[in-house]
């Protein structure tokens, strides 16, 4: 079964394909990144949360330069939807859109992987408003800029968790299978169930009172385990954020190596050194528990060594390290970068693999966030099956 952790990597590094002649291809395919926070801060934006084998979720790109490259495609064929891979089937897959994508409430509130439910409260960004955001990232897209209410995130999220309706969704080949009649269609639907709430944003001033005000808005309306993602802090308020009600925390550190992060990361790099990192991660272990702390690193923007030595410090700081792969997207400083190769993804996973198990962390016991999601890594599959 290790297959299903090299097919991830592969999809991960490589992106999909869509016919555009197939009548699903822009329910797919969108014709720009969303705007106004919904395409995320780093490299997630533009994927589609494709389901493998009806397991695990996986985040693949599919509207991205390179892609021509990309041997995978993604078809219906005989109303099951297939990944192929140079036009083999390779592995089952499906995808679903709940009901409330369709709605406003997608402006505040997105579905993440299966059942994660994600809200960016802005897509605004000190560091891209001072020229000196992070080179991956697309956070900026479009001309809206939106400061989320916190009373409204948490009125949406209510709503969502309170609605079986606005949770609904099909399997993307059944809403595409012409033998179904409505009757048919409508006894395959399913629900949405959610499991934990993620919080993020661009890096912002007075993240923590913005973050801790959205966090208690949402703890009166809500029971789900909450994480966030947000730049490095104190102890004393990570302690602030931990009594407003937050599970589990990201500290991204993005890239490790001294000279890449300066020109990769100019602007979150000039304010906090990989150390200040790492001594949030162990701050925010100790007060919020064991596997609650994670940090993603990219792969590919610096040498692959480097990003182990990235994905070590991490572990020994108590934090569980997010290795993701690159994404060049339109618009990105680095859209014509080259995504990471197979051969160097493989050998930094390898070496995670030996880490998470060195500094005894169990991605497992993650209540909430990029950790328990798993779309935008092969995690769960390493620890499942191996590479
Ligand atoms: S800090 Fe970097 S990754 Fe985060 S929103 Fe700003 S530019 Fe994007």
């Amino acid at each position: 079964m290790s297959e299903l952790t090299k097919l991830k990597i592969e999809l991960l590094c490589k992106g999909i394909r869509i016919d555009s002649k197939e009548p699903y291809y822009r329910e797919v395919v969108p014709e720009t990144y969303a705007e106004g926070g919904k395409s995320r801060a780093g490299v997630a934006g533009s994927g589609k949360s494709f389901l493998l084998g009806c397991e695990e979720p996986c985040n693949v790109g599919v509207l991205q330069p390179f892609l021509k490259e990309s041997p995978y495609a993604f078809k219906i064929i005989d109303n099951q939807g297939w990944i192929l891979k140079n036009g083999e089937k390779t592995i089952k897959a499906t995808l679903r859109e709940p009901k409330w994508h369709s709605t406003d409430l997608l402006n505040e509130i997105q579905l993440h992987g299966i059942n994660s439910i994600a809200t960016a409260i802005s897509n605004s960004c000190i560091y891209k408003k001072q020229g000196v955001g992070c080179k991956f990232c697309i956070i900026d897209v479009g001309r809206e800029v939106v400061f989320h209410d916190p009373y409204k995130i948490a009125r949406s999220i209510e709503t969502i968790e309170k609605n079986p309706d606005l949770r609904l969704c099909f399997d993307i080949e059944d809403k595409y299978n012409p033998n179904l009649d409505e009757e048919e269609l409508l006894r395959r639907k399913r629900y949405i169930e959610p499991k934990d709430i993620n919080i993020n944003a661009g890096a912002l001033k007075n993240a923590v009172e913005i973050y801790g005000n959205t966090i208690s808005q949402i703890k009166r309306v809500s029971k789900l385990p909450i994480f966030i993602e947000i730049g490095p802090m104190n102890k004393d308020k990570i302690e602030t954020l931990y009594s407003a009600g937050k599970d589990a925390l990201s500290f991204n550190l993005e890239v490790y190596d001294k000279n890449a992060r300066k020109n990769v990361i100019p602007g979150k790099a000039k304010i906090n050194t990989p150390d200040v990192y790492f001594d949030a991660m162990k701050n925010a272990s100790d007060i919020i528990g064991e596997n609650q702390v994670s940090s993603w690193i990219l792969i590919g923007l610096e040498p692959p060594e480097k990003t182990i030595e990235g994905i070590k410090k991490i572990a020994e700081a108590g934090a569980i390290p997010l290795p993701k792969p690159f994404r060049p997207l339109y618009g990105a400083d680095y859209e014509k970068r080259k995504p990471p190769t197979i051969k160097d993804a493989i050998l930094i996973y390898t070496e995670w693999l030996d880490t998470i198990k060195e500094y005894g962390l169990n991605p497992f016991k993650a209540k909430a966030g990029c950790v328990r999601c798993n779309a935008c890594f092969p995690i769960r599959e390493l620890l499942k099956y191996g590479i």
